[in-house]
């Protein structure tokens, strides 16, 4: 389902919780809402779910005005952080209950139920475990079962606030590859909300970054990390270190690194420059030109190797020049910028 919103502001007393929010989601598009602690994620969730209303703007889904679409109508399937399943009920019973609460005219009979239910647990991988209540299995089993339990009414939109982020970090990642590959399955549109770049980067066709209460940028992925619009979307994505900087001369000159060229349309003077690892380069070298360092650590990650290194005081994650192969730990190197994203200072 295609979802128009336009204008969306929802205040509690001084807070403007959401702020004028417009978005527009495609339908079938996974969308992560990131942004930090009150910045309006749940508010915006729950008033497309429409458990809360708010003070202007509009919502459609499918060209459909929700504004008079009570909650139980709007066929919107809902996940929650701690969603307390009831405990006093089976896995079977707690999903089987988003069907039993479905209004007459679309509650399916009893056998059919069944037969949803058991579909729905092997949907979500857990069919074994149907007779069991929710003390009796893992946090992830769990989040499997809200997850099944908001899908039982067959929504063409899930929502999803912080569902995994109350499990540990391996089960968190396995769990959001599986989910991206249950949403394309289903072809249903998904809204992720996560203060969590790593999950938002990772699962998200779009992500749209929150701060109080406004959607400051809203882009794929790759267009977050390499055209942010503002320092705080740079500082808030990616790994990027952020170092003040002086420009002139289309060069940006640092306190402890030699300059680098640059094209931008800031003026001249202070600015802030944001430098990813792959943005400097590190060589082995002694003395003590602008730039020498030492390497701190040195591993492997998704893409390749990354050194840490400690530059007049500051701990900087870098990428050793070709052909470095074993940077040692103490060992003295020298870094160069090679590319940064400049903001105002
Ligand atoms: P997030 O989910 O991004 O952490 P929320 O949407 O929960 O943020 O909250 C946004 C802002 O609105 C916060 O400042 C929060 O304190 C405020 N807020 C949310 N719900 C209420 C409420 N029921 N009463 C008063 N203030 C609220
Ligand atoms: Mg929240």
């Amino acid at each position: 389902m295609s979802i128009e919103i336009a204008g969306l502001t929802r205040r509690y007393a001084e807070v403007a919780a959401l702020d004028a929010v417009d978005l527009s989601i495609r339908d079938g598009e996974f969308i992560a809402l990131l942004g930090p602690s009150g910045s309006g994620k749940t508010t915006l969730l729950r008033a497309l779910a429409g458990l809360e209303f708010p003070d202007a703007g509009s919502l459609h889904v499918h060209g459909r005005d929700l504004a008079r679409v009570p909650a139980r109508e709007r066929g919107i399937g809902f996940v929650f952080q701690h969603y307390a399943l009831f405990r006093h009920m089976t896995v079977f019973e707690n999903v089987a209950f988003g069907l039993r609460i479905r209004p007459r005219r679309d509650r399916p009979g009893g056998a059919e139920i069944t037969a949803r239910v058991q579909r729905l647990l092997e949907l979500v991988q857990i069919p074994e475990l149907a007779r069991r209540y929710p003390d009796q299995i893992s946090g992830g089993q769990r989040q499997r079962v809200a997850l099944a339990r908001a899908l039982a009414i067959e929504p063409r939109l899930l929502l999803l606030d912080e569902p995994f982020g109350a499990l540990d970090a391996k089960v968190r990642k396995e769990l959001r590859v599986w989910l991206r590959q249950l949403h394309d399955r289903l072809g249903i549109t998904s809204i992720f909300v996560t203060h969590d770049q790593d999950e938002a980067l990772d699962l998200a066709d779009r992500v749209a970054v929150m701060r109080a209460g406004r959607v400051v940028q809203f882009d794929t992925p790759e267009t977050l990390l390499a055209r942010p619009a503002d320092a705080h979307v740079a500082g808030f994505l990616g790994e990027a270190v952020r170092l003040p900087c002086t420009l002139a001369d289309g060069q940006a000159r640092f306190a402890a690194l030699p300059p680098l060229a640059v094209e931008t349309s800031l003026p001249d003077g202070p600015a802030l420059a944001f430098l990813r690892p792959v943005d400097l380069a590190a060589e082995p070298a002694g003395g003590d030109a602008p730039g020498n360092a030492t390497v701190v650590s040195a591993r492997h990650d998704g893409r390749g190797l990354r050194l840490t290194v400690l530059l007049e005081g500051t701990v900087l994650d870098a990428t050793p020049a070709a052909g470095w192969a074993a940077p040692a730990r103490g060992e003295p190197c020298r870094v160069r910028p090679l590319a940064a994203r400049l903001f105002p200072a």
